[in-house]
């Protein structure tokens, strides 16, 4: 590519509505463009490295044996009524009527649909196992669009279903498709953590979750300073606290707390540590208030407290809930609590403790867990920094995390909601064990960015970058140079490097600083050093900058290429 009569824009100023560096540097290089919110252009840089990313995961799906297909994105609304997901997406779902007055939908993710496709294949156990994936685009009504292309409400995601006879089968495939991403993000040159999750909207019996590490990550992601457990902060477990007998029942009295709402302000007003209070918050869990008691110091898990009820919907209750309900806000506790009551393992390990007496400006103390309503007992609470990790003990320590892929083990949900099933050896009909795998291509795309930058652009791992070298002549009216410079250009083509001529009328600070904005590792100096037949060669990786001979100079690239793809951490 020469850029002299291409497409290419570069901003110097930092975007102002961009609050990710990646949004920021992505939009300054010229590869993405916002059109509105949460929506975005590739332009032609963009759509380069993203054609790279994809590149890669093609050539890891086609070696885990899976078959690309593409489904369409239009699809009726039925679709997803019959698998029961219509009301789980809700006001996520773009959903529209078409002129016949029928119900569309843009489709968010494909598990039904490729159950009905492989249906037409799968008759009996010899059909099986199947695998197929498509690289296709996505549409998300999300309710907070925001850092760039992280999250965004249309995007291309390569989505993989298989498809097996049994959960042995499914392990197989499932082993193949995370070998596969293993691969992918190494060679994209992600740093990530595999974590276990929770399987959401999805369903099924397992999810893991690819987290690319970076502080902007709106996952956290909880894992073991000294084994391999990893876990989604939303579903992590801690070691479990030691149980102790409860104090003797009903010698609690009643405290005048009064404006002492808060956990800390009690806990100032007579010097307790958070842990030995407990703290009652109100849920409203599928239309029904649930009061929910941890120990002062921790935070409730809504996804913890959705699976326990196995419920489509868990938000705290509102003010206006709380009055209707007569419930004191601030105040109520699990003492003659007034709506059913969910107790936080954890509690179990207090003998005595202060709570909300459900009357305003009242709290009880020395309460036994024997005076609490009736009650049931579960592990909702979020697990912090330096708790005991549930395998192994030691200290648990937690990161922020971008979520760039996910698998799941489906099991039949899908197959039975799509009447997908298969004849097996004795001829009796079984459902289908199906696995779904996604990749959102732009979001790796932003997640290698806000982890390979420096302070003036970006250094792309070479395998994802634009362009692995760029040439860039100091003046554009040195004849001698411009030869030079098209010369070497035609010797890297011939030697398949991906390479770009700076070829624009442009001062050489504007051109030093494009390169280093969009950030080409290899960046080759056509200036005063030709008159020894030499040119200078910046190596962006490890930011030295050398001397080269011209007729060394396609030899030496090829080389540094090749060693910075073997390395694939680049
Ligand atoms: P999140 O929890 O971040 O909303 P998700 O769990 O709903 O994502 P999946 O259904 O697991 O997403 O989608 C598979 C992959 O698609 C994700 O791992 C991510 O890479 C990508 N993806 C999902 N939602 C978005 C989005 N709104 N914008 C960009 N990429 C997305
Ligand atoms: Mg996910």
């Amino acid at each position: 590519m020469k850029l002299k009569n291409s497409y290419f824009v570069t901003y110097k100023e930092n975007v102002k509505d961009e609050e990710a560096i990646s949004g920021n540097l992505l939009v300054r290089g010229g590869f993405i463009k916002k059109n509105s919110a949460g929506v975005y252009m590739y332009l032609p840089l963009g759509f380069k490295v993203l054609k790279k990313i994809e590149a890669i995961v093609r050539d890891e799906m086609n070696a885990a044996a899976s078959q690309e297909v593409l489904m369409p994105s239009l699809i009726p609304e039925d679709v997803y009524i019959a698998s029961g997901r219509r009301h789980l997406f809700g006001s996520s779902m773009f959903a529209f009527k078409d002129r016949f007055d029928r119900s569309v939908v843009l489709g968010p993710t494909h598990e039904e649909l490729f159950a009905v496709a492989a249906s037409a294949h799968i008759k009996s156990y010899k059909n099986l196992p199947l695998s197929l994936y498509q690289f296709q685009t996505k549409f998300r009504d999300e309710p907070r669009p925001r850092f760039g292309v992280i999250r965004v409400r249309e995007f291309i995601m390569k989505d993989a279903y298989t498809f097996d006879k049994d959960l042995d089968g499914l392990q197989k495939n499932y082993d193949a498709m995370v070998k596969a991403y293993i691969q992918s993000f190494d060679k994209m040159g992600l740093h990530y953590r595999i974590v276990k999750a929770d399987t959401g909207v999805m369903g099924g019996l397992l999810s893991e979750e690819f987290q690319a590490i970076t502080d902007i990550g709106e996952d956290t992601i909880v894992f073991c300073q000294s084994c391999d457990y990893s876990a989604n902060l939303e579903i992590a477990k801690r070691q479990p606290s030691e149980f102790v007998s409860p104090a003797p029942a009903k010698q609690y009295s009643k405290l005048h707390t009064p404006n002492l709402k808060t956990i800390e302000q009690l806990c100032n007003a007579y010097n307790l540590e958070p842990k030995s209070l407990v703290k009652t918050l109100v849920y409203m869990i599928d239309e029904k208030l649930v009061a929910v008691s941890v120990c002062g110091h921790r935070e409730v898990s809504s996804v913890k407290l959705q699976k326990y009820f196995n419920a489509s919907s868990v938000e705290l209750a509102t003010p206006a809930q709380l009055v209707e309900a007569n419930i004191q806000m601030g105040y109520i506790g699990p003492v003659d609590c007034p709506i059913p009551l969910l107790v936080d393992e954890e509690v179990l390990s207090l003998t005595s403790m202060m709570t909300g007496a459900n009357e305003v400006d009242m709290h009880f103390v020395n309460v036994s867990l024997l005076d609490f309503s009736q009650h049931d007992i579960a592990d909702v609470s979020m697990v912090h920094k330096h708790d005991g990790c549930p395998v192994c003990h030691a200290p648990l320590d937690i990161q922020k995390g971008i979520e760039v892929g996910n698998t799941f083990k489906l099991g039949d949900k899908y197959s039975k909601a799509m009447n997908l099933y298969y004849s097996d050896e004795t001829n009796s009909l079984k459902p289908v064990i199906m696995g779904s795998y996604g990749i959102g291509l732009g979001r790796c795309m932003a997640a290698i960015v806000e982890q390979h930058h420096r302070e003036k652009g970006i250094v792309w791992p070479i395998h994802v970058a634009p362009y692995e070298v760029g040439l860039l002549v100091v003046s554009t009216k040195d004849e001698y140079a411009m030869l030079k410079a098209n010369e070497v250009y035609e010797s890297l083509q011939a030697n398949k490097v991906d390479v770009v001529l700076d070829d624009r009328d442009e001062r050489v600070g504007v051109k030093f600083n494009d390169a280093e904005l969009i950030g080409i590792p290899f960046q080759v100096v056509f200036g005063k050093a030709l008159t020894h037949n030499q040119v200078e060669l910046k190596n962006m990786y490890d930011q030295s900058t050398t001397l080269v001979d011209l007729n060394d100079l396609t030899n030496t690239l090829t080389q540094l290429i090749k060693q910075q793809k073997e390395n694939i951490h680049g």
